[in-house]
């Protein structure tokens, strides 16, 4: 048992990776809280990993800061620590530059960069007074490549590496590690969650390459373990990534020819699946 007694928190644990993530670090012997916005949701994913009591189950809605303390201290309140925290609580919005919905970017920003630097505010004293701890942000390989009709996800998720990376070495003095993990295509329901507007196109090609979620948690626990700065997982997105680098015209043109209208995307998923 890897993780034997110490206590977890991940947002967004309702379903697709943060629910991996949950089931398995119980596994490894956290007791784990698992956050999400809708109650019920979150409660039948705590009894799909096998929940009891090593688990809860808590509504918060990661971009309200009153809603963040009450959860840190509901999880202070029923197993007296905190040892890991898991930001990965985030949604997408599938629109172009010129059409996107203001009100709509914002509230992204709110959930996936504000609601991560709140959650670790929260978290962060409650760390340095165990002597301790572990911080690990869902980020995204969207982090490091801006594609079209995602670019205020990405720039979420770039600013999100930008606070992670940042925050490590200013906390790695007191024993916090910030882990940055960033996910390729995964196989759940986050395209169909994602709001869509207008312009709803995606990379068609990534969904041949996707993964279930439980590779995630996987690289999630041993990037966590080794004191990782980041994690880029399958490890094949790192090559990409590096060529985006080298030569982003090239890959910038393969994108291009890979879009596909968003329904079309969901439609062959759902068949891999
Ligand atoms: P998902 O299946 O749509 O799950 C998203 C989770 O976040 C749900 O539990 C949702 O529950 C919760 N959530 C959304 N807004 C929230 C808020 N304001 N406060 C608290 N919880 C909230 O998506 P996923 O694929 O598992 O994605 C998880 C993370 O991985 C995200 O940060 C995403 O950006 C990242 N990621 C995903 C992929 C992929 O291909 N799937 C790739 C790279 C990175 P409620 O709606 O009930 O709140």
């Amino acid at each position: 048992m890897k993780l034997q007694d110490k206590v977890a928190v991940i947002t967004g644990a309702s379903m697709g990776i943060g629910e991996a993530i949950a089931k398995l670090f119980l596994q490894e012997g956290a007791k784990v809280v698992l956050c999400a916005r809708d109650l019920p949701r979150t409660k039948a994913a705590e009894e799909r990993i096998g929940g009891g009591a090593n688990t809860l189950s808590v509504a918060c809605d990661v971009s309200q800061r009153s809603q963040v303390d009450a959860l840190v201290k509901t999880t202070l309140d029923k197993f007296g620590r905190i040892d890991i925290f898991v930001n990965n609580a985030g949604f997408g919005l599938n629109d172009a530059v010129a059409d996107m919905d203001m009100a709509a970017l914002r509230r992204m920003f709110d959930t996936n960069l504000f609601g991560v630097i709140d959650c670790m505010q929260a978290v962060i004293p409650v760390m340095r007074k165990q002597g301790g701890g572990d911080i690990v942000n869902i980020s995204s390989v969207s982090g490091y490549i801006s594609t079209p009709y995602m670019s205020g996800y990405a720039a979420t998720k770039h600013a999100m590496n930008a606070i992670g990376k940042a925050a490590r070495m200013e906390l790695q003095r007191q024993n916090i590690n910030v882990l940055t993990v960033c996910p390729g295509y995964i196989a759940t329901d986050f395209v169909k969650n994602m709001e869509k507007g207008k312009h709803s196109e995606r990379l068609g090609s990534s969904v041949k390459y996707s993964v279930g979620p439980e590779v995630v948690a996987v690289a999630t626990l041993q990037g966590m373990l080794k004191r990782k700065r980041e994690v880029v997982t399958p490890r094949f997105y790192s090559v990409f990534i590096r060529m985006y680098q080298a030569l982003p015209s090239v890959v910038e043109s393969q994108i291009r020819k890979a879009l596909r209208p968003t329904a079309q995307v969901l439609a062959e998923a759902a068949k891999k699946q």
